[in-house]
């Protein structure tokens, strides 16, 4: 599998970014520059990339119900999110999220948008909009749109997703997710 992603950070197994545990990947680098943005660490783009082989490699290892992309902008890198969510559903049973700025219209309208999310089971889309902030679900604020792909997932699991998760990693790293989590750089 060919392919490649800027990650900023991994979480193999988180339960607050959708169904079940999910490795979670935030990968680095977003232009579109939301205000109040919760995670403006990830704006700037970066150097070194992990291959998708690897990724999908880490994801296979793992006993978890799926995988959920966000960052940053996921679809500012159409090609490798492509590649990772075409070799998941090949190689592995695992399900699909994606969570994206851009909104349903703006990715249909992009064919490498599109390309992108045609392997996920659930697309989380549109701007962050600080005004209308949600504490839990995965919309973030009410403007965005779940677009189920699959019928894999269902809102009401969503809505029952906790709103702030803390966890501790191996290396005593902490790191804290979900919708309530506070703003960080
Ligand atoms: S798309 Fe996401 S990462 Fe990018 S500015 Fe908006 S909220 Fe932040």
């Amino acid at each position: 599998m060919t392919g490649s992603l800027l990650v900023h950070a991994i979480v193999p197994r988180s339960r607050a970014n959708g169904p079940g545990e999910r490795m979670t990947v935030w990968v680095q680098g977003c232009t579109l520059a939301c205000g109040g943005c919760f995670n403006p660490g990830t704006h700037p783009g970066g150097e070194a990339a992990t291959s998708v082989a690897e990724l999908l490699a880490m994801a296979e290892a793992l006993p978890i119900e799926g995988v959920t992309l966000t960052g940053g902008e996921p679809l500012q890198q159409a090609e490798g999110v492509a590649a990772f969510g075409a070799g998941l559903k090949a190689r592995t049973g695992l399900g699909l999220i994606i969570l994206t700025g851009y909104s349903r219209r703006e990715i249909e309208d992009d064919p490498a948008r599109l390309a992108a999310v045609a392997h996920a089971d659930l697309v989380v889309a549109g701007r962050y909009q600080r005004l209308a902030h949600l504490g839990g679900g995965l919309r973030g604020s009410s403007n965005k749109a779940y677009w189920w792909l699959t019928g894999r997932y269902r809102g009401v699991e969503l809505e029952a997703l906790p709103d702030l998760e803390v966890l501790v990693g191996a290396d005593g790293t902490l790191t804290i997710t979900g919708m309530a989590a506070p703003t960080i750089g």
